[in-house]
């Protein structure tokens, strides 16, 4: 059903988004688990497509407006749309790896960010736990009844709360039997703007941080994505549904 471009969802379409939702988050927690000083990118790609092909699942990434690869890994000031290849993880490097996986012909969308060794700067740290702290913020105001930038508000407030900054440019998204769908899901705005969320909306939310800018710029290879200052970022995604007994997380990496 169409409701304002919006494509709800029934509870049945739901649970075959949480089928794709519960390999999402297998793949996304191994793949975390897996992201070692010495590892290259280009491994954590080839691991994270192995086991998404295992399940009978595609790589929903994959050929997706041309990206060569199955996973996203977006080292330091790379917020998003990294391409995996040689380079080497190195001991305090902030990683934010995001996948997308289609199962039956439902996407689950998901990305986390990482220390690589488990150590960083404290700077990292805190906006690691910030930045996933916003997330669940923005879930919990997925509530049917609530206004879309209920969700955009929340992020923000969190965020800017501890002094970083919220990528204007980039934004979360509906999602379904297509990886984007309407709507866009911005993460900032004043709050009780947009559509009314309805049971069976379907969104990605994933706020996008730095700690110095809220802009970015495209590198020359048409995907990666920086911070405008070279600060670090963070990124962090559940594909949410809006239920009538409020948000569901589909692919719940955080429970792994
Ligand atoms: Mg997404």
């Amino acid at each position: 059903m169409f409701r304002g471009g919006i494509i709800l969802k029934t509870p049945e379409q739901i649970e075959a988004m949480a089928q794709a939702g519960r390999i999402h988050a297998r793949c996304l927690k191994m793949i975390a688990q897996k992201a070692r000083p010495g590892v290259t990118t280009a491994e954590l790609d080839e691991a994270a497509e192995r086991f998404i092909r295992s399940q009978g699942a595609v790589p929903s990434f994959k050929g997706y407006n041309g990206f060569p690869a199955s996973i996203c890994a977006s080292p330091n000031s790379m917020v998003v749309h990294g391409i995996p290849g040689p380079y080497k993880l190195q001991r305090g490097d902030v990683l934010s790896i995001d996948i997308g996986v289609t199962k039956d012909g439902w996407v689950a969308d998901g990305a986390v960010t990482v220390i690589v060794g488990g150590e960083g700067p404290p700077e990292a740290e805190r906006l690691l736990k910030t930045t996933e702290r916003s997330l669940h913020a923005g879930v919990a105001a997925a509530q049917p009844g609530n206004r879309l930038s209920d969700i955009s508000h929340a992020i923000q407030r969190v965020v800017e709360g501890d002094g970083f900054f919220v990528i204007r440019s980039l934004v979360g998204h509906g999602i379904g039997q297509r990886m984007h769908e309407d709507p866009q899901v911005p993460n900032y705005g004043p709050p009780g703007r947009g559509p009314v969320l309805q049971p069976g909306t379907v969104l990605a939310i994933e706020p996008m941080t730095a700690v110095g800018t809220d802009d970015v710029y495209t590198a020359d290879d048409g995907w990666s994505v920086y911070s405008a200052d070279g600060s670090l970022t963070a990124h962090f995604e559940f594909t949410v549904a809006v239920t009538e007994h409020g948000p569901r997380i589909l692919n719940p990496w955080h429970e792994l």
